[in-house]
């Protein structure tokens, strides 16, 4: 079984992420709890790559290929033999964060990620949560975060917000996929219904 979160910026979707293996693991589930960009240590490289240039180091399009490049890493050494041991796995975003970040933040690219998806990633997860929230509370949540690595911060409120339609979109067009959780909720309570969401697919 292969989950993955998504969301805008201090959304809460690594908490929750974290959350639900600690849930399935107690259910006796083993867990491999991964993440983008990064993931596996090749993919990690090219995370410090991207995230710690300068933000306009490279062309949306060469981002394009370096996340879809980590992306092919992680599938390949993390994603698939974790798959193949029966484990579920669990990551904090996948596709569809490049679907928006790299294909909404500097001019519409999305179909541009979707056919380099299509020739190099080519699956899916069983179940994406889009973890939901007003891009004003997240913005307030990841930049009270010390240490966090925020490319997005000073991009302004109107790009969260087309980031959230976009997410939100996204997920209408793909309803067996996604499951859309109100993120402005105490985590216990997002939590909760994530397990409960996730059990639901399961059984
Ligand atoms: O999810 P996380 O907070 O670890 O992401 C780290 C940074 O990378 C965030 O600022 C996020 O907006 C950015 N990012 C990105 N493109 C992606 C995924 C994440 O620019 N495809």
């Amino acid at each position: 079984l292969f989950l993955s979160f998504e969301g805008i910026d201090g959304s809460g979707k690594s908490t929750q992420a974290r959350l639900l293996a600690e849930g399935l693991r107690a259910e006796g589930r083993a867990v491999t709890l991964t993440r983008e960009p990064g993931g596996s240590p090749g993919a990690e490289e090219i995370r410090r790559l991207v995230l710690e240039g300068a933000p306009d180091r490279w062309s949306a399009e060469t981002e394009i290929l370096l996340f879809t490049a980590a992306r092919r890493d992680h599938l390949e050494k993390t994603i698939r033999p974790a798959l193949a041991r029966g484990e579920t796995v669990i990551t904090d975003r996948f596709a569809d964060s490049t679907r928006m970040y790299q294909g909404l933040s500097r001019g519409d690219l999305r179909a541009t990620v979707d056919r380099l998806h299509d020739l190099m990633i080519g699956t899916e997860p069983d179940l994406t949560f889009l973890i939901d929230i007003d891009p004003a509370l997240g913005l307030s949540r990841a930049v009270g975060r010390a240490g966090k690595e925020l490319r997005f911060e000073d991009m302004g409120l109107p790009l969260q917000q087309a980031m959230r339609a976009g997410f939100l979109d996204l997920a209408r067009a793909h309803p067996a996929r996604f499951r859309i959780v109100d993120g402005a909720r105490p985590p216990a309570t997002i939590a909760a219904e994530v397990l409960g969401l996730a059990r639901a697919h399961i059984d």
